[in-house]
């Protein structure tokens, strides 16, 4: 196990707590984002700032952590490519269990999962990292009813909702088409 950096941005440490069970601590800060902290199509920038509302509570088993993280996003829409801008807020809860806290035997096959204290530190990182996650869209959209690209050519269609291209006509109407944009041109020669 790789120890923890207590001077790293998203460890925090707990010992102000003095592992009183009931005694809380609240901290508001702003710390940069790590890499790679959303999805490929739409993440938080690395070094962004992330606004982070945490509240620490000692319990009997560790420390429970609450709280929330607002930051920006980036990304690209799943349908017409067009670069998005938003801004996330998400939800978290955990609880860090002491690390010298033994467990039932059986308790075996959760015990990865179990989130620990490092001498003291958590590790919030994996925590925003999974909040963030969930919480995104797994196909961004610029716009709910973005409607995408030609696919003959490629163009953003909400950019030009009437695209369409000749050879897309068929041949037999085309004589048609011709005369009715005659028509809609100069309606006196339908007379
Ligand atoms: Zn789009
Ligand atoms: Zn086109």
């Amino acid at each position: 196990m790789t120890s923890l950096d207590p001077r790293a941005p998203l460890v925090l440490d707990t010992r102000e707590l003095g592992r009183r069970p009931g005694s809380q601590l609240e901290t508001v800060r702003t710390e940069p984002a790590p890499a790679e902290l959303g999805i490929e199509v739409l993440h938080v920038p690395e070094g962004s700032p992330v606004e982070l509302d945490l509240r620490l509570e000692a319990v009997m088993e560790g420390v429970l952590v609450s709280g929330s993280a607002t930051a920006g996003l980036v990304g690209e829409c799943a349908r017409c490519l067009e670069p998005i801008e938003d801004d996330i807020t998400v939800r978290f809860q955990e609880l860090f269990v002491y690390d010298d806290t033994r467990h039932d035997p059986s308790d075996e096959d959760l015990d990865d999962e179990v989130s620990r204290l490092e001498d003291d530190l958590l590790d919030l990182e994996p925590l925003l990292r999974d909040a963030v996650v969930l919480a995104l869209p797994f196909q961004p959209l610029c716009r709910e009813d973005c409607p995408g690209l030609c696919v003959e050519c490629g163009a953003r269609l909400a950019d030009d909702p009437d695209h369409a291209h000749e050879e897309q006509i068929d041949p037999r109407w085309a004589g048609l088409t011709a005369l009715s944009e005659q028509d809609l041109q100069d309606p006196s020669t339908t007379d």
